[in-house]
This record gives structure tokens, C-alpha cells and sequence, in this order.
């Protein structure tokens, strides 16, 4: 039967098969959860996005969102989908208990989360917002601020946002002009225009809380003098009950490309009257505490790419099964024309698309597996190199994920045909909606730099080391496999030439040349999310071989043969292109850099 979404197969697969997670469920923090009740909860997850959210995927593009006098209506048919979730506390199935979440593993609901992503990407960003600054809350309010607000924002009652951009500060969020005076009552007035706020305003929630960040008085220019607010849109009360409207109003939404009826509002503080602002943690310390929010929300941008690219290729694949075009290849003229899967150009295209979406899920949960580490393994150097593993891959999961996503939706779009550029069917709208995940949350260029500038270094290089040294073990049991020998030793040469790549460019990055070193950040980024991909397909098929070993019966067969044939296509096909664009950063071209602003033309 033709599947929709991604197969939970595949989520088996890799959580139980290819990690080993249920060692964590072990953990007495993991109490509630087994290997069944996670089971369950996915299975659930599944059949809530195909048979509830997908349906209001086109629907919800077509209607899009509504504005008038500072209201933003969000199309009907959401409605009952976000009350189905907030009902079933899908919402809060990750966040901590401590915060009234249900404190299940990262693993499983990240899995969720891409589900319902692929299920209707404009909605989820609604039921998540929440969560995301409610978990800032919690790490830097007072009691009193997380008891007003962190449970309620966490059921998705009240809504949640993050409020960094203004026209002027974009990627430079240091250059904010946003002012908070001090009021006697140790509250602040806040003055200023917000742009491209996400949720911003919308009719699902009873009250929005708005972390906001603005300059204080008088304190230092750029980031260093940035503090951070929380602006409820109506005031609570003691008793937590809703108080007057706070003086935040959306001034416009924008009319988009994709993820239409997402709604992405200017926001005006302070213009009617006075905006009031409570301070989270300490004065100046508002960068700090956002990069908490970000980090999550990198996170989920990077989730975003592999849904969509995950749906667009089911789409695609069932596609491809269904539309029947010409003859067989080598068959004779009167020969009967047959589904285009057959056709060897179509199955290039579909094990290419394969072959990411596998690498990026995996990559994904390794993410998770290094967030679970981080928090429950044995020793402290254990868990600080599982963070310092975290971080260093965070802007890699954020833009690679986030641009591989997209070139798949537009394989994904080329495999439908004519077909594929109507909104008949939805891959047009998955590659539309993947579009944003590389440009907010920083653009890919800022994660690159981010990557070069600050990652590489981490722990005197010591992080950067233990992650090849991760890749190498695979590459050995790779080795160590006759079937898979030959994948291995390529991916050994990947390898070696990544670390060779990385010395170089580093070295490159604090000499002379440091503007063309970063000239070549993003396909140096590329290039080391082109190896993670080479690892974690490889990564599949020595799990795979091994449960060969056992003779599975039924679909195990092909399933398990299946990640052998997508390993071996990516790192024979995808590798040697990989291997070129690392021969282009040791020939450190500097045209870019050397090229007068005159010269690019159009003057
Ligand atoms: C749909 C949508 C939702 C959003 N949601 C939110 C939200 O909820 N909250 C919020 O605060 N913001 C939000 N944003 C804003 C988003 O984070 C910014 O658009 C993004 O950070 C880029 O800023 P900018 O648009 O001003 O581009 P600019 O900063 O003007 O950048 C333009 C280009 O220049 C490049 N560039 C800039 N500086 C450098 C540099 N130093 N080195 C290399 N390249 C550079 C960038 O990579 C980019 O390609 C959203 C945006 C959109 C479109």
C-alpha cells in the first residue's frame, strides 16, 4: 500500500536498530516511557498527521491568513487540528515535566515533531512556539514569572514568539534599536517596531508572550548591551487570570512565498501608549539567554528541511509507481508503456532523493542521541563532550538539513512533471515551505561562519576530534565487512580528506587570507554535512548487513537491502562530487574577495 509520510519502518529502524536508544529508556528518568509506549505514541503521531493535519495542508495554503484592525485570523479549517493537539498535550510531549510537559525522550518526540511538520508545516509553528520560550522561562525567570507563565504557555494555551528582528537588524541583531526605560515598580516601558515576528498575533491562543529584546538606557552598544523582556499581550493577574491589553499590537502580516498561513507579523511596542516589559534574568545578559531559545529553534529549522524533504519524496515515490509513460528502456516499439519507476533517469533520481532523506533522519537522531548523553551519561567529561558534539553540529543540522531539503523538494516537484508545477498535488507547497528553513533562524551563511569561526576551535579542537573519531569507528566495522569493505575504504578517503580540508581552512581562518577562508565557510559546511551523510548511510548499511546476517522474512528483506543499495549509490555517486568541492577549498580560490564591487557589473 502506498505509504504517505515518512515510513514509521524507518523511525525503528533507526531509533532502535541503528542506535540503540532503549539503553536510555533504562534511565529512572524514563520511567513512563518503554519501548512499547513509544511505539504507540509515534504510531499515534503518525495517523494525526496523515489523517487530521495533512488534509489542511492545501487548504490552509489556499485560504491563508486574514488581517484587519490589528487581528489576525488564521484559516478555519486549523482550528480543530490545533485544539486536537493541545487537547492531546502533543505540544508539551518533550518538554520536561518539571516545566508540566510529559518528559519523554528527544528521540521520540522529535519524531513527532516531524510527523506533524510533514503533516501541516504553517500549523505546527503555532502549537511549538510556546514551548521554545516558555523553556527560557524556566531556565531564567523568577518563581514568580514561571509560575504566571511557563505551564500554560507549554499546553499551548497562550502562544509563544521570539522577537529579535527589526528592519534594521537582521542578521546583525547587535545593531537593534528597540529601547526599555526602568519604571519605578522595577517593570520597563518598551519602545519599538518588530518585523518578520512568527505567531506574532493569531486567534488560537487566549494571550501571546512575547520574549522580547531590546537596549536598556544607557547600556553599551551591539550585543553586549541586550537585555531581554517578557511582554505578555494581556497582562496576568495574580490569580492568573487575563488583565488589560498590553500596548504590543501587529501593525501587517507579510504575504509569502510558502508557509502562507504561518503568520509573520510587524509588531509595534509602545505606540498607543506604554508597552510594559518584565526583565528576564539580568540586565545585558538578553543575548545569552535567546541563544537558549535559538539553539532550539536551529534545531527544529533543520527538522523542518527533513520533513518536508521526507514528504515531497513519498509523494514523489508513490508518483512515480502510479503514472505509467513509455515504453521500458531496450523493450521493442509495440512493447506497453509502463510506470515511470521503471525508467532509469526516474530511479537516479528517487535513490538520490532516498539517500538524503535516510542520512538526514539519521543524522537528526544522532542529534538527539548526543542531547541524551548530554543529560544522563556516566561521567561529566562524558556529557560535556556529548554537548560540545551538540553544538559543534548545530549550525550543520540547521542549514545543511535546511538546504539538501529543499533540492530534494525540487526533485521531488521534477518527478511529478507538468504535474509537479501545479498545486495539484503538494510537493510544489513542500518545496515553497522548505524555501524559509534556510534563511531564518540565521541565514546558512551565518551558520557557516558561525561553524569556521567559533565551532571548529571548541575545547581546543578536542570536539571536532572525537567526531571523526566517531565516523572512523563505523568506517571500521565498515571495513571489517566484505560486503561492505570497498564502501568503507572510500568513505575512509572522505574522511581523511575532510580532516586535511578542515586543518587547512583553519589554519587560512586566522591568517592573512581569513576573508577568503570564510569566502568558502558554506562549502566547507557543505562538505562536512556531505561526509555526516557518507557516515550515516554507511552507518545503515553495517546495521543493515548485520540483520541480514539473520535471514529476515517479508518486508525486512528489501527494507534491510534497501539501505545497503542507498549507501552504496550515495557514497559512489554523491562522494566523488564531494571530494572536487573539497579539492576547490585547498585551492583557496579568492576571486570573490579579489573582484572589485565595480567588477560584479550592472553599474
Ligand atoms: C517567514 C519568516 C519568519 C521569521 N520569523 C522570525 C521570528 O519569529 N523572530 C525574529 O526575530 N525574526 C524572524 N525572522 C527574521 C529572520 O530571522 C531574518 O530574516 C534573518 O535573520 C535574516 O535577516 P535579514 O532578513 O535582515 O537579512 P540580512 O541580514 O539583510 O541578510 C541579507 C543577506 O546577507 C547575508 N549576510 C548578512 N550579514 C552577513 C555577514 N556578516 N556575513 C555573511 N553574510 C551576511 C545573509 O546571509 C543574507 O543572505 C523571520 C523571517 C521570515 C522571512
Amino acid at each position: 500500500m502506498a505509504q504517505l509520510l515518512a515510513e514509521k519502518r524507518d523511525f525503528d529502524f533507526v531509533m532502535w536498530e541503528q542506535f540503540n536508544n532503549e539503553k536510555f529508556l533504562e534511565n529512572e528518568k524514563y520511567e513512563a516511557f518503554n519501548k512499547k509506549t513509544c511505539d504507540m505514541i509515534l504510531t499515534e503521531a503518525r495517523k494525526i498527521a496523515i489523517k487530521e493535519m495533512l488534509p489542511t495542508m492545501a487548504e490552509g495554503d489556499k485560504v491563508g491568513l486574514k488581517f484587519e484592525d490589528g487581528v489576525v485570523t488564521t484559516p478555519e479549517c486549523f482550528k480543530p487540528v490545533f485544539d486536537l493537539l493541545k487537547e492531546g498535550e502533543w505540544g508539551n510531549l518533550g518538554v520536561p515535566e518539571v516545566m508540566g510537559g510529559q518528559g519523554a525522550p528527544s528521540f521520540v518526540a522529535s519524531a513527532v515533531s516531524e510527523y506533524f511538520m510533514a503533516g501541516r508545516s504553517a500549523l505546527s509553528s503555532y502549537v511549538s512556539m510556546g514551548s521554545g520560550a516558555a523553556a527560557m522561562i524556566q531556565l531564567y525567570g523568577t518563581e514568580e514569572q514561571k509560575k504566571k507563565y511557563v505551564k500554560r504557555m507549554v499546553s499551548a494555551e497562550w502562544g509563544g514568539t521570539m522577537l529579535l528582528t527589526e528592519p534594521n537588524a537582521g542578521s546583525d541583531v547587535g545593531a537593534l534599536e528597540t529601547s526599555a526605560v526602568k519604571n519605578p515598580d522595577g517593570t520597563y516601558s518598551i519602545t519599538g517596531n518588530k518585523i518578520f515576528i512568527t505567531c506574532g498575533e493569531h486567534d488560537l491562543c487566549s494571550n501571546i508572550i512575547h520574549p522580547v529584546l531590546a537596549r536598556i538606557e544607557g547600556a553599551p552598544a551591539g550585543t553586549k548591551g541586550i537585555s531581554i523582556f517578557i511582554v505578555p499581550k494581556y497582562f496576568v493577574n495574580d490569580d492568573g487570570s487575563l488583565g488589560d491589553r498590553n500596548d504590543i499590537w501587529c501593525t501587517g502580516i507579510e504575504h509569502k512565498h510558502g508557509i502562507v498561513a504561518s503568520a509573520t507579523c510587524s509588531m509595534a511596542m509602545g505606540a498607543k501608549g506604554t508597552c510594559i516589559g518584565y526583565l528576564l534574568g539580568n540586565e545585558n545578559e538578553g543575548m545569552k539567554i535567546m541563544f537558549n531559545m535559538m539553539n532550539g529553534a536551529r534545531m527544529h529549522t533543520g527538522l523542518q528541511g527533513l520533513a518536508y524533504a521526507s514528504g515531497a519524496y513519498q509523494l514523489a515515490l508513490n508518483y512515480a509507481r502510479e503514472r505509467v509513460q513509455m515504453r521500458e528502456l531496450g523493450q521493442p516499439h509495440d512493447a506497453p508503456p509502463v510506470t515511470i519507476i521503471k525508467h532509469p533517469d526516474v530511479r537516479r533520481n528517487l535513490l538520490w532523493m532516498k539517500s538524503y532523506v535516510n542520512g538526514m533522519r539519521s543524522f537528526y537522531q544522532y542529534m538527539d542521541y548526543q542531547e541524551e548523553l548530554s543529560k544522563i551519561a556516566d561521567t561529566e567529561e562524558e556529557r560535556a563532550l556529548a554537548d560540545g558534539i551538540f553544538e559543534l553540529l548545530t549550525p550543520i543540522i540547521k542549514s545543511y538539513l535546511a538546504n539538501r531539503g529543499y533540492e530534494v523538494c525540487v526533485q521531488a516537484v521534477q518527478v511529478f512533471g507538468g504535474a509537479g508545477y501545479t498545486k495539484d498535488y503538494l510537493a510544489e507547497q513542500y518545496m515553497r515551505d522548505c524555501k524559509i528553513a534556510s534563511i531564518y533562524e540565521g541565514t546558512c551563511g551565518i551558520q557557516a561562519m558561525d561553524l569556521l569561526g567559533r565551532k571548529m576551535g571548541m575545547q581546543g579542537g578536542k570536539v571536532f576530534m572525537t567526531f571523526l573519531a566517531a565516523i572512523q569507528n563505523t568506517i571500521d566495522e565498515a571495513k571489517g565487512l566484505t560486503e561492505l569493505a570497498d564502501l568503507g575504504e572510500r568513505t575512509q578517503k572522505m574522511l581523511n580528506k575532510l580532516g586535511e580540508v578542515a586543518a587547512h581552512l583553519g589554519k587560512n581562518a586566522m591568517s592573512p587570507q581569513y576573508k577568503t577562508a570564510f569566502a568558502h565557510s558554506l562549502p566547507y559546511l557543505d562538505v562536512m554535512g556531505d561526509t555526516i551523510m557518507a557516515w550515516m548511510n554507511l552507518w545503515r548499511a553495517v546495521t543493515a548487513t548485520q540483520k541480514l546476517a539473520a535471514k529476515p522474512k517479508g518486508k525486512d528483506l528489501p527494507f534491510y537491502e534497501g539501505q545497503i543499495k542507498t549507501a552504496e549509490f550515495f557514497i559512489r555517486t554523491v562522494v566523488p562530487t564531494s571530494m572536487g568541492r573539497m579539492d576547490t577549498i585547498l585551492d583557496m580560490c579568492s576571486a570573490a574577495i579579489d573582484i572589485s564591487d565595480e567588477a560584479f557589473g550592472g553599474l
